[in-house]
């Protein structure tokens, strides 16, 4: 963290200093887990539902902390003793970030493709400027301050990605780095549970782009009508996305390759370039533009955007990744997470990647998560779609996924069959009995289903 006094800290968090004096300075890592306390850092203590990290601060004033961010005093601890020392942490990034005058914070939001996109992103544009943009999601209310507190003078720009489950948690995550370029991805189902409706998702997703000023921009999917009604809600400059034919920043001419990564031509105004990802799957073609617009939002010229785009390989772990093996049968690991949306999107380039090279393909697919009432619906829904995209084998693991089988089942006569089973033991034996040479294999579930254990042992096999 840049160097701040204790003192300073207090003031912004309302805090007590105890066993510390207020010009004692941190500069060095500001951390939740104890382990990874550094000299002059600053330890937060947040209550977790296993561990309190009040247990661990005698841990970290030994790795030689600053102070210590709690809720009370330590005995043999530098304190700043707060009410809540989450919210604590917020108000030091929010210190942090407004004493740097020159960074550009670009906060995005949407229902799926959030992580992906914010690491093309870092990619396009970290050859113009320093960039903090960590791997992995890091996109809720201690995820981004942490973050965020990574920027220093020298940072140029900040990418932020930011989640929602409740309205009013991007209003805040903002309110600690109000963005000069907010984007919205896209309103799908995820979290509908919470929701209620995608009416009151685009609500709070478009929290996003309320907060950018009037001269920052706010970038919006012009292919989602959600997110295209959400210029009304700021005064900021506007730039648009997508396939429509108004986009600002567009593509054209989307194809597929037989490993799955699209290909298309980028229109930025007058200019035109090819585009070829190296991601699976046609949905990164909306996080590529995006991305693009980012970059032509920093001023970047369109050469240096398709560059960048041509250049930008996967970053944080487990999204469509496609791996081939030995014995000839290729895996595509998506098992990091699922909701419907990333589900289709994943099913459409399995089918893809199946016709182009002719092979038998398989949807091995576990629960989709946090979908509320919505969720046998919804899970009887994607049934459907693997049926009337000819997906030629559908494995369905765990009862939380049933519908999924029920509905494939009950869509009609498909010629290819569906399979239920209820655990990862009972799936691994039937796929390691049927798969064969060519075969391409979707793995997708959320987090919380547990496949990517099964596309791991998967990975192992040959
Ligand atoms: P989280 O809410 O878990 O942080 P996220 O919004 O950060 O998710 P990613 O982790 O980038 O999203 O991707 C999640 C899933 O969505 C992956 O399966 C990915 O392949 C898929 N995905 C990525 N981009 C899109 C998109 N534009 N539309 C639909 N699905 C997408
Ligand atoms: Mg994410």
């Amino acid at each position: 963290m840049i160097p701040v006094s204790c003192g300073e800290i207090a003031d912004a968090v309302r805090g007590e200093l105890v066993g510390v004096e207020p010009t004692a300075v941190v500069d060095g890592s500001v951390v939740i887990d104890s382990r990874a306390a550094e000299p002059r850092g600053l330890f937060v203590a947040l209550p977790g539902e296993r561990v309190d990290g009040h247990d661990y601060v005698g841990t970290a004033t030994a790795a030689g902390v600053t102070a210590a961010l709690t809720t009370r005093p330590i005995e043999g601890s530098p304190c700043i003793v707060v009410d809540d020392t989450q919210r604590a942490l917020g108000d030091l990034a929010r210190l942090v970030v407004g004493r740097l005058p020159d960074l550009t914070v670009i906060a995005l939001t949407g229902s799926s493709g959030k992580t992906s996109t914010k690491d093309l992103i870092a990619q396009v544009i970290r050859p113009y400027g320093e960039t903090v943009s960590p791997e992995g999601s890091f996109n809720n209310e201690i995820g981004h301050p942490l973050t965020a507190l990574q920027a220093t003078e020298t940072t140029k720009y900040l990418v932020a990605e930011m989640g929602t489950r409740h309205q009013g948690d991007i209003a805040y995550l903002t309110g600690i780095t109000p963005p000069g370029i907010g984007l919205v991805l896209n309103i799908g189902t995820s979290h509908i549970g919470e929701f209620g409706s995608q009416d009151n998702i685009a609500i709070a997703k478009g929290e996003l782009i309320e907060a950018v000023p009037a001269d920052g921009i706010a970038i919006l999917n012009a292919d989602d009508h959600r997110v295209a009604a959400m210029r009304s809600r700021t005064q900021a400059r506007i730039l648009t996305f997508g396939e429509a034919a108004e986009a600002d920043i567009r593509a054209e001419g989307v194809k597929l390759d037989a490993e799955g990564r699209p290909a298309f031509v980028l229109h930025i105004g007058d200019f035109s370039g090819d585009v070829q990802l190296q991601f699976i799957g046609e949905h990164y073609v909306s996080n590529a533009l995006a991305a693009a617009a980012v970059g032509s939002a920093i001023g970047l010229t369109p050469g240096q955007i398709t560059d960048g785009l041509n250049a930008a390989t996967r970053v944080s772990a487990a999204r469509m990744e496609l791996t081939e093996r030995a014995d000839g049968v290729t895996i595509i690991n998506d098992a990091f997470n699922a909701n419907p949306d990333s589900t289709r999107a994943a099913l459409k380039s399995l089918v893809a990647i199946g016709r182009s090279r002719g092979a038998r393909t398989w949807a091995v697919l576990g629960e989709m998560l946090e979908l509320g009432d919505t969720s046998a619906d919804e899970h009887d829904a994607i049934g459907r779609l693997v049926v009337r995209l000819d997906v030629n084998r559908l494995l369905v693991v765990g009862e939380g996924a049933k519908p999924i089988h029920l509905g494939a089942s009950l869509e009609g006569s498909w010629g290819n069959e569906s399979a239920f089973v209820d655990t990862i033991p009972e799936a691994l034996e039937l796929l390691r009995s049927e798969l064969r040479a060519g075969d391409v294999v979707l793995v997708k579930s959320s987090k919380g289903s547990k496949l990517r254990s099964l596309a791991d042992a998967l990975l192992e096999d040959v």
